[in-house]
């Protein structure tokens, strides 16, 4: 049984669309096993990101993650990762295939609404930053 993270961005909370990313999650018989809304700060952005802290869009990226309320989630089940990866599409929303999250909704390669692990030591990483075990649902 796999874990992810996902995360409707501050993009995708200011635009309405949560609830069209937990329908789309529903639909696709994927799992929510914890979910909360979070305002992160700068730093919390930049922790949460720091793979990325070498990349020239890092201070964008972080400005705009820390710019309003996010809804992080935790989604179960098997093949996850990939499952949600593949819902939400490519991180390029010009890139990534119809009727994908992204490709829907997304304005930005920065803002592109959704979140979505890449590994299972990623979504480990990614999960135990936001979530303790308590606030998991099994
Ligand atoms: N990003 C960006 N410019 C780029 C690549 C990425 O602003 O050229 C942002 C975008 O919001 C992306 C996030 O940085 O979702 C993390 O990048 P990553 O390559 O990990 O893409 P993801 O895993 O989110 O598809
Ligand atoms: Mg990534």
């Amino acid at each position: 049984m796999e874990r992810t993270l996902s995360i409707v961005k501050p993009d995708g909370v200011k635009r309405g669309v949560i609830g069209e990313v937990i329908k789309r999650l529903e639909e696709s018989q994927i799992n929510i096993v914890a979910m909360k809304m979070i305002y992160m700060t700068k730093n919390q952005a930049k922790g949460f990101y720091a793979v990325h802290k070498e990349r020239p869009f890092f201070g964008s990226l972080t400005d705009f993650m820390s710019s309003g309320p996010a809804v992080v989630m935790v989604l179960e089940g098997e093949g996850v990762i990939a499952r949600y990866r593949k819902l939400m599409g490519a991180t390029n929303f010009e890139e990534a295939e119809e009727g994908t999250i992204r490709r829907d909704f997304a304005t930005d390669i920065e803002k592109n609404v959704v979140h979505g692990s890449d590994a299972p030591e990623t979504a480990e990483f990614e999960i135990n930053y936001f979530f303790n075990s308590f606030e998991i649902v099994s």
